[in-house]
């Protein structure tokens, strides 16, 4: 019991951490002081200016500490329970480092501003450099946790989307326009893939026509690209040719799947791996019947191999787990696209990896079971 008081006070730190941060930004008193620690350093996190770092240290860090100590020791003793001083203890261990950086000494100590370049991707639980390079380098109204992710995943502020290049496949489809309005409401700038030349969009979305089979004629444009959305397909419904079984697979999986691989080869640079993502609409189809047997073997192997990839991921890889909506593959669907755009949005915001929208409660428990599974089936049995 004591145990659990004190996990729950570092918690309560490291939200106090959280808020004080966002009042860095937000609050004229403190706001000085905290735009120190964003000039301390350069693009690599290294210090650009040792005065500005150390001032950095002595007028933004340690008063954070400072403030995480003193909230949770009142904590624990109004609450009487010895627990709750874990979080004190836990808040000291980033107060004497902080104090010992602003006189120039265990640099070290800061990890999550270590110099060099960006390795892995944005952590989704605990702040990695990737995570916390974005609120510095892509958008400072943003990625604001400092530890833990909780507080940027319960406020919308996990992914930045204002100012991005978003581009998205299936565009004149009822989602791909739902989906171009709901990004142009956040800020994005949207590119329409299509490959309906009779397509129209609004005057500031930029239109790209691709057609089947040369998916390797976008690499130029995907290069400036920072999200890009895989979001076309067919579905064949009742029709068991051996031509709409080509067709289904053609389309929805494997021209999904080289449009995926062209974005992913344009992560090249240390900051791709922070900015850049990759959107694979892959349906409910993975885990439920859509009544088109074709249309759910083409999306099922499509969301295995995008699983498979995920393994090995350049950037982050979201997979969009749709249950049916209105469109002109599914009239008889029951959500509105534009609905469905909106829920997609409000979820990247808060970097769920898999968006699972439906109303299908199944889909919510069997999914992550599979992709769990699968996951870890393809991890045993394969390598890179
Ligand atoms: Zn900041
Ligand atoms: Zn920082």
């Amino acid at each position: 019991m004591q145990f659990i008081l004190g996990l729950i006070s570092i918690l309560i730190a490291e939200v106090v951490r959280d808020i004080y941060h966002i009042a860095g930004h937000y609050w004229q008193p403190i706001k000085q002081f905290h735009l120190l620690h964003h000039k301390a350093y350069r693009r690599d996190f290294s210090i650009a200016n040792m005065e500005i770092y150390q001032k950095s240290q002595l007028y933004n860090d340690v008063p954070e500490a400072l403030c995480m100590v003193g909230l949770t020791a009142v904590m624990a003793v109004v609450t009487q329970n010895p627990g709750m001083w874990m979080g004190c203890i836990y808040s000291c261990a980033f107060l004497i480092p902080a104090f010992l950086r602003s006189q120039g000494k265990l640099l070290a100590t800061d990890l999550s501003h270590k110099p060099g370049d960006l390795e892995g991707i944005p952590a989704l639980w605990r702040v990695n450099r990737t995570y916390h390079w974005r609120h510095h380098f892509d958008e400072t109204n943003a990625y604001y946790a400092g530890h833990f992710t909780s507080v940027d995943r319960l406020i919308g502020t996990s992914l930045a989307l204002k100012g991005k290049v978003v581009a998205v496949t299936g565009a004149s489809g009822a989602l791909g326009s739902a989906l171009i309005t709901e990004l142009i409401k956040q800020g994005a700038k949207v590119t329409a893939i299509t490959t309906n030349p009779a397509a129209e969009f609004a005057p500031e979305v930029t239109v790209l026509g691709w057609q089947l089979g040369l998916e390797a004629e976008l690499l130029t444009s995907l290069r400036s690209v920072d999200i890009l959305v895989v979001n076309h397909g067919i579905n064949v419904y009742g029709d068991r040719s051996v031509a709409a079984t080509y067709d289904s697979f053609e389309v929805n999986t494997f021209s999904a799947l080289r449009l995926a691989e062209l974005f992913l080869s344009t992560v090249t640079k240390s900051s791709d791996r922070a900015t850049k993502e990759l959107w694979v609409n892959t349906s409910e189809a993975e885990v439920n019947p859509a009544f088109s047997p074709l249309y759910e073997l083409s999306k099922r192997t499509l969301g295995d191999l995008v699983t498979l990839r995920r393994l090995d991921a350049p950037c982050i890889i979201r997979k969009l787990v749709l249950g049916p909506f209105k469109s002109q593959l599914n009239p008889s669907g029951v959500m509105s696209a534009e609905w469905v755009a909106g829920a997609i949005i409000f979820l990247a915001k808060r970097d769920f990896r898999n968006i699972i929208v439906t109303i299908n409660p199944l889909t919510y428990l069997l999914f992550p079971i599979k992709e769990f599974f699968q996951s870890l089936y393809f991890r045993l049995f394969t390598k890179n």
